[in-house]
């Protein structure tokens, strides 16, 4: 029988019960030991799941409280010096005061895990960074899954990927030279965990499907060697893309097996599965742990087959990646049309199917037969359903004028136009778009949707929340507003649910970041606009104000990457569709006398094809889409986009390209690091780099705000830049949002003031 086993299975519970019990922590309205009982029941739910699915060795190591890099340093003892904290000691309350910041340490600095909308907290490497174990919470778990009288396998992030996650946090340090110290320490974390009964387990090594230095290679022979001689049995995992260019890496490592991702990568299959060491797994990932699309059984099963009869036993089956990526269960949802639920399986779904291929493997296709009838039936109605297909889309599309990507004038004309009407002043200020949700809001848009409040009163209570948002803009001074986004629940799902060919679901929740989680839609269909989408809100908040009012859209790319996206088409169609839904929606807000008109980015750089090779063909398609967005914009329309995390000093070339007329990313938790791309390549639009960091409630101080933006004035063109903050402010609250506004005009005013003096 083929060996049936997982990365991770989602662990924020399928109706998002640790993130209410993670934040009542925060409180203080629920205590330690509640929060580690919620815990404990989703991870026991997630193991039943997996048995019942069939699973051979339970997935244990995948749960945490926030992110599983952090608990990965915690394992290790690698939290930053800085926080004074001891590793040994390290108490719930100080975990997440990494994550999140106290009053005395700003909060560690967090990312895009690869090419998801996952976040992950970065290691910060020293030349003194010290390593040691501490695998009691581990340990732990693996106890709780054991208990359940299953094999399990518990999954690690591996030495050298842990590694390359991280940042060097002083000039002159590689953080690869800390690997000779970083070894040991996992050696003593596996000889701890062979004790514990551990025989399997899964060391996951993503670095190896991106484009790493020969430098970094070289460490995995002798690291691996060192990890074999420990007494568990070591499967190395890879996802996300090809790694065959390491085949003869990975076919020589003193491991146990491989595993690789035949979803994102198809075509490395047959190249790994000829002449594969008879002594050696090959896991194979060939269901999507990251998109929702029922698999095409049938289709799955005669791809495995050959390999089967190859690898015998030695071929293991698995998601692609951890299910972490993908919604919890499609069997909650009840309000999906039926023949689109038809087309979709979620985490435990895909562990079905997993479940039947193994079946089916071992026993025959005849053994399932009435499942790969139905799966069969799924994938034809799917590709002949009306509810796909729309030919005037298909017709506007394929009509595109010449040069519709392109403004009337090139920017310096733009910019004239502009400054002719708004008067903006030296170090313009503005926020990012949202404003806090407060449960009012929460509650309001909750009871709107249950048919509990009326439409009017829907309304009224919005209008509320944009007059007192306006209200507060007006009395810090800020110079372009924004509504503040109230009737928003997240910036995808709002756009989503008002296009044709997208659906969404009731709880198909994603983990984010920490406790923040996002419910992506799906798109199952060509994209289309019935009608006007933000019109409405946005000129009621210009009617308040004589300043200039930011009118707010989610971008193409962004659209799509935050979004599960059909894949019966090219990405590169899907974002073309949407921009021009987008574009309509740019020409209503300019009718309605919205003049400024932000389109985010933030997912442009996440959705990069983790291969370089990719890259050119990629940001061609997703420029032009973002371009597509404003055709036929006036000159005097402002249009602003925002980006948040873009270290995007490598794709600078492309960013310039869309030709924002402003630009506003994420900048401050990495103390202005993408300036250092100015220094070369000068970005010749308007810039406001994010003076203060939105992801904790701590208060910069104006000390803080003036390094930042003095260092900004170093390479930017006073004329061209923007003050704001790094990112929206609906996960913040009201008084911190107002206090860290004021520091931020009051910095922008006095630096103005010594500017002009
Ligand atoms: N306009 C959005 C907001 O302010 C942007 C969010 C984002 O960039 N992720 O919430
Ligand atoms: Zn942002």
């Amino acid at each position: 029988m083929n060996t049936f086993h997982l990365a991770g299975y989602p662990r924020v519970g399928a109706k998002r019960e640790l993130k209410f019990a993670v934040e009542a922590f925060w409180k203080g309205q629920n205590t330690e030991e509640q929060l580690c009982q919620t815990a404990a029941g989703i991870r026991r739910q997630n193991w039943q799941t997996q048995i019942a699915a069939g699973v051979d060795l339970l997935a244990v190591g995948d749960f945490s409280f926030y992110d599983q890099v952090l608990d990965t340093l915690c394992t290790l003892g690698a939290i930053p010096a800085r926080f004074g904290f001891d590793p040994a000691r390290l108490s719930l309350t100080q975990y997440f005061e990494l994550a999140r910041g106290n009053a005395d340490q700003v909060a560690m600095e967090m990312t895009k895990w690869f090419d998801t909308n996952y976040h992950y907290i970065v290691p910060e490497w020293h030349s003194d960074t010290q390593f040691s174990v501490h695998a009691e919470r581990l340990i732990a778990q693996i106890k709780e899954a054991q208990a359940l009288n299953q094999d399990i396998k518990p999954t690690l992030l591996g030495p050298i990927s842990l590694l390359w996650l991280g940042k060097e946090k002083e000039d002159g340090l590689k953080r690869l030279d800390l690997l000779p110290r970083l070894v040991p320490q996992y050696q003593k974390l596996l000889r701890e965990l062979a004790n514990a009964g551990v025989d399997w387990i899964q060391i996951d090594e993503p670095v190896l499907a991106v484009d790493i230095s020969p430098e970094w290679l070289a460490a995995f022979e002798p690291t691996y060697r060192e990890l074999a001689i420990t007494g568990t049995r070591i499967i190395i995992s890879t996802y996300f893309a090809s790694v065959v260019e390491h085949l003869n890496l990975l076919q020589k490592l003193p491991v146990h097996g491989v595993h690789i991702d035949c979803v994102r990568a198809p075509e490395q299959l047959n190249v790994f599965a000829d002449g594969w060491p008879q002594n050696k797994i090959l896991s194979v990932g060939l269901i999507d742990g990251r998109n929702v699309w029922r698999a095409n059984l049938r289709e799955v099963i005669n791809t495995l087959q050959p390999v089967a009869e190859k690898l015998g036993n030695n071929l293991w089956l698995a998601p692609s990646c951890s299910l972490l990526h993908s919604p919890q269960d499609l069997a909650v949802e009840e309000k999906l049309p039926a023949e689109i639920k038809n087309w979709l399986a979620f985490a435990a779904q895909k562990l079905q199917e997993l479940g039947w291929i193994k079946q089916a493997l071992a026993h025959g296709c005849d053994s399932i037969q009435q499942i790969l009838a139905d799966s069969d039936a799924a994938a034809t109605s799917r590709r002949h359903s009306k509810l796909i297909h729309n030919d005037a889309v298909a017709a506007r599309v394929a009509q595109l004028r010449p040069n519709a990507d392109q403004r009337h004038s090139p920017f310096a004309q733009r910019i004239e136009a502009q400054q002719a009407w708004m008067h903006l002043p030296l170090l313009p200020t503005t926020t990012i778009g949202s404003f806090p949700q407060t449960t009012e809001i929460r509650q309001a848009r909750a009871a709107f949707k249950k048919g509990d409040l009326s439409a009017a009163d829907y309304e009224t209570a919005m209008k509320k929340e944009i007059a007192y948002c306006v209200e507060v803009q007006e009395k810090l001074d800020i110079d372009v507003l924004v509504h503040g986004e109230a009737e928003r629940n997240d910036m995808v799902e709002y756009f989503g649910e008002q296009l044709e060919g997208y659906c969404f679901t009731q709880f198909g929740w994603v983990q984010s970041y920490g406790s923040r989680c996002v419910k992506p839609p799906i798109i199952f269909g060509d994209v289309s606009r019935p009608k006007a989408m933000t019109v409405n809100w946005s000129a009621y908040a210009q009617s308040l104000t004589k300043r200039p009012m930011k009118g707010m859209l989610t971008g193409p790319v962004t659209m799509m990457k935050w979004s599960f996206v059909r894949n019966d088409v090219p990405l590169s169609l899907v974002c073309k569709q949407i921009a021009l839904a987008l574009n309509d929606e740019v020409l209503d807000l300019e009718k309605a006398g919205i003049r400024v008109i932000q389109i985010d980015e933030p997912a442009i750089r996440e959705a990069l094809p983790l291969k370089r090779a990719q890259w050119d063909d990629y940001l061609a398609w997703a420029c032009e889409s973002f371009r597509l967005t404003s055709t036929d914009a006036a000159d005097s329309t402002q249009i602003h986009t925002h980006m948040c995390y873009s270290e995007f000093n490598d794709i600078l070339p492309a960013i310039v390209s869309m030709d924002a007329d402003v630009i506003t990313i994420e900048t401050s938790r990495s103390d202005m690091e993408l300036l250092d791309a100015f220094v070369k390549f000068k970005y010749p639009n308007d810039i406001g780099p994010g003076v203060y960091d939105i992801h904790s409630p701590r208060v910069p101080t104006e000390a803080e705000v003036s390094h930042l933006l003095r260092k900004a004035l170093d390479v930017i063109d006073q004329r061209r830049l923007w003050v704001n903050p790094d990112c929206g402010l609906k996960t913040r609250a009201w008084p911190e949002t107002i206090a860290a506004l004021q520091v931020m005009t009051d910095v922008a005013k006095k630096l103005r003031q010594q500017l002009t003096d």
